[in-house]
């Protein structure tokens, strides 16, 4: 197929109850085929794909230390979670025929590549798809400020942010059926109205970096794929 002009090199960020279907808890294997699915099918555009996704289908530090624990032990927990999350998609994306590398920010070096740039931009070259575990390697971070940050060191001219619903509306469209949703939206704007896209400083580092969020649904079969050929419906989060 013919490369979309537009992108070169992508992030995806999906948080981690992405990966979990209908059981509440942990990780379906078939939901996690279904997504490497959508990765692959963009793959084969000869699209530059890397990858974060959350922890919260495991852990979340905020739910820890709301239970007594201490906040940044819990918040190591939370980056572990995300590692677990990250070989599963590895082995899922492996299974497809496709070369993948996890880099961890925390060093398990038995288990992933730590993070050193120019070998992970020399993976991108090599259309090897990049997943960036242990988020940032910080406690009081999230994944989705992780997904901004390396997005900016990979030059990636856009994060793809995959949730449930197809954009970003004035209000929870789950809840209110009249919720609008915006084609465009700026980053002062999500952060003024607390319109709920990423956190207020993944926002914050988008906006310093000039890198455009796109918030699509991954429900959608295709879903990304389509909106990488310019199809679908979604929220471009930009200046
Ligand atoms: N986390 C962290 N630093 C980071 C990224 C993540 O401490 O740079 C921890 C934090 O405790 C968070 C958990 O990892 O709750 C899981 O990440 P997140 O909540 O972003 O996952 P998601 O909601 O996307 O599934």
């Amino acid at each position: 197929g013919a490369k979309p002009k537009s992108y070169d090199r992508v992030m995806l960020k999906i948080s981690g109850e992405a990966l979990m279907g209908d059981q509440g808890y942990g990780l379906h294997p078939p939901t996690v085929a279904r997504i490497a699915d959508e990765v692959d099918s963009v793959h084969k555009l000869g699209v530059e794909i890397c990858m974060v996704i959350g922890g919260g289908n495991i852990f979340r530090g905020l739910q820890g230390s709301a239970q007594g624990m201490e906040r940044t032990t819990a918040d190591y927990m939370g980056m572990l979670a995300t590692v677990m999350n990250a070989l599963a998609m590895q082995s899922a994306l492996e299974a497809k025929g496709i070369h993948c590398r996890v880099i961890s920010a925390i060093r398990m070096d038995e288990v992933a590549e730590p993070y050193i740039r120019r070998r992970a931009v020399r993976h991108l070259e090599k259309k090897r798809v990049i997943i960036f575990a242990a988020g940032t390697g910080n406690p009081y971070f999230t994944t989705d400020t992780a997904a901004t940050l390396r997005a900016s060191e990979m030059n990636c001219e856009a994060i793809f942010k995959g949730t449930k619903v197809d954009g970003v509306y004035d209000k929870d469209p789950v809840k209110f059926p009249d919720a609008k949703r915006y084609e465009t939206v700026s980053y002062d704007e999500v952060l003024q109205k607390h319109l709920g896209v990423m956190d207020a400083s993944a926002i914050a580092l988008a906006r310093d970096n000039d890198l455009p969020i796109i918030v699509f649904s991954l429900d959608e079969p295709g879903g990304f794929k389509g909106i990488l050929e310019g199809r679908g419906t979604y929220t471009r989060v930009h200046g």
